[in-house]
């Protein structure tokens, strides 16, 4: 299964050579050697895995985390020349899945990366009650039904199914569907929402949307 891979790192050797194995597993691979350059590839191109320098010489690569981190869930492996517990704790808390300190094997570093693809977009489908739903096909089932939505659709329902029964806002559902905050004045989750219900319940699948007045959207858990 090929994923798209986004690196920022300013040591060209390093980046070399990351590019050159991880397309050899099969990836695709896009590398950036500094920080913005890098957020904006990562905003333009929406990565399935991240690698990340932790030391570039404009943003701190725990500072791209954290902006990441305020949009989406995209795994972010880290790597850093400094080993010490305190770097550790500023790169979790930044929101880093993983790091490396410096010098790293490379064959490690491509292993680590297959862990979090996994984990991150595995290949196992979400089951909801009669709900079942493929992300990496892009495929829902109502009680075997497949049900026919938009990609928007499905990683709106995708993102619900991810905690069946907490409660997201407008929002939430913005910031993880769209990756933006929409006008406040936009409809348009409510039309999505709106859309999905028709549709599974052509499938037979009544209810399985719940609306929380004032509040959001949750999926029945
Ligand atoms: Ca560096």
């Amino acid at each position: 299964m090929a994923h798209r891979i986004v690196i920022v790192e300013d040591d060209l050797d390093i980046t070399r050579l990351l590019t050159l194995e991880l397309e050899e597993a099969g990836h695709e691979v896009h590398a950036f050697d500094g920080g913005m350059r890098g957020l904006a590839g990562i905003r333009e191109l929406k990565p399935d895995l991240i690698v990340l320098d932790l030391g570039l010489p404009d943003v701190s690569g725990a500072e791209i985390a954290r902006r990441v981190r305020r949009t989406d869930a995209t795994p972010i492996l880290i790597l850093t020349a400094a080993d010490d517990v305190a770097t550790k704790v500023e790169m979790l808390n930044a929101g880093a899945d993983d790091y490396l300190a410096k010098p790293f094997h490379v064959e490690e570093l491509v292993a680590r990366v297959g862990v979090q693809l996994r984990k991150h977009h595995g290949g196992a489908p979400t089951t909801v009650g009669d709900l079942t739903l493929d992300a990496m096909r892009k495929q829902v089932w109502w009680a075997g039904t497949e049900v026919k939505l938009s990609p928007r659709e499905l990683d709106l329902l995708a993102f619900l199914a991810g905690q069946p029964g907490r409660v997201y806002s407008r929002v939430e559902i913005e910031r993880n569907v769209w990756g933006e905050d929409l006008p406040p004045t936009s409809n348009v989750v409510d039309v999505h929402v709106a859309n999905i219900r028709s549709k599974l319940r052509d499938a037979g699948g009544f209810g399985v949307i719940r609306t929380v007045r004032g509040v959001g959207y949750a999926i029945k858990g």
